[in-house]
């Protein structure tokens, strides 16, 4: 309705409450948009609760790969939010219904965390890795006395991992190296969202491995359309008719656009308006692509607009 032109809609509320109309379905990025860390964004819990009050479907689209589906149900539902878990797309989850669709029967070697390996266990995978892994003395001492390859790995999956460490990648690197094995990577964004510091995303560490390993990750999470297929495969959405809500243009409304739904940027994370005004400067196509229809300071002022 807006397409790529980053509307205001507090400044133009009329057009905010007919666009209501438009979209059956929303999709709603969590970190930065719902919540930051344990802390739910001003307003979020109402607007999604609104939004399924008043027939609208909603869905969960998270690039955060460190919990399970129950995991983020669990912390939701805690906040208030009326959700349920076959509503949550995570990346941990895709990345073991990916390998699960593929009939992969060898062993996983996971940089990231829990969140991917209960995912894994659900669906019967096996897999190493998880928890630290530090180089005690020196690389010499590493390589001849701590590391050996395990015959049965087929598969590295990157995520989020406090413990990153070089000993990690030159495993997963190593991993890489055998012919046919799978190198997946949650999600691809370079950092999280904090006020006071730069904390490393999952896309920092994928960048590594895929530099030492020389091969690309096939990504799970957003801005890559795999994310919603599940939605689209059982004709739960039709993409003209759904929403995408996300702090991130590179991510969230990349992915809308990608998948051809609208788009809805959110100044509460990542990017906002600043950002927004650099992309239209740009004359590159690519760069239009994370230009929203729509945004708004925070989710929850949404609420305003449905009746
Ligand atoms: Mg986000």
């Amino acid at each position: 309705m807006f397409k790529r032109q980053a509307l205001n809609l507090l400044e133009h509320p009329e057009k905010a409450k007919s666009w209501i109309s438009t979209f059956d379905n929303v999709l709603c990025d969590c970190d930065g948009v719902l919540w930051l860390y344990d802390k739910e964004i001003e307003g979020s819990v109402k607007v999604v609760n609104r939004l399924k009050q008043i027939g609208k479907g909603v869905y969960f689209a998270t690039n955060n790969s460190t919990k399970t589906r129950p995991e983020f149900l669990e912390k939701a539902i805690r906040m208030g939010f009326n959700m349920k878990e076959d509503e949550i797309l995570s990346t941990a989850y895709t990345a073991a219904q990916y390998l699960k669709n593929r009939n992969f029967n060898k062993k996983v070697y996971v940089i990231g965390s829990t969140g991917i390996t209960k995912e894994l266990d659900a669906v019967g995978i096996k897999h190493t890795g998880v928890g630290p892994d530090y180089l005690e003395t020196n690389l010499a001492n590493f390589l001849n006395n701590k590391f050996e390859q395990d015959d049965e790995v087929g598969a590295v999956i990157v995520g989020f991992d406090e413990y990153f460490s070089f000993p990690k990648m030159t495993r997963a690197a190593s991993y890489l190296s055998k012919p046919n094995s799978i190198f997946i990577a949650t999600n691809t964004d370079e950092r999280f969202p904090m006020p006071n510091f730069v904390v490393p995303g999952t896309g920092s560490i994928v960048k590594a491995i895929e530099t030492c390993a020389e091969r690309s990750a096939v990504v799970m999470g957003k801005p890559n359309a795999n994310m919603c297929e599940p939605l689209l495969v059982d004709g739960k959405i039709t993409p003209e008719r759904t929403l995408m809500v996300g702090d991130r243009c590179n991510t969230d409304i990349l992915f809308g656009n990608n998948c051809g739904f609208q788009t809805l940027l959110v100044g509460t994370g990542i990017h906002n308006l600043d950002d927004v005004s650099c992309y239209k400067k740009s004359n590159d196509e690519e760069t239009h692509k994370l230009i929203p229809d729509a945004y708004l300071p925070k989710f929850g002022d949404l609420l305003q607009f449905l009746l």
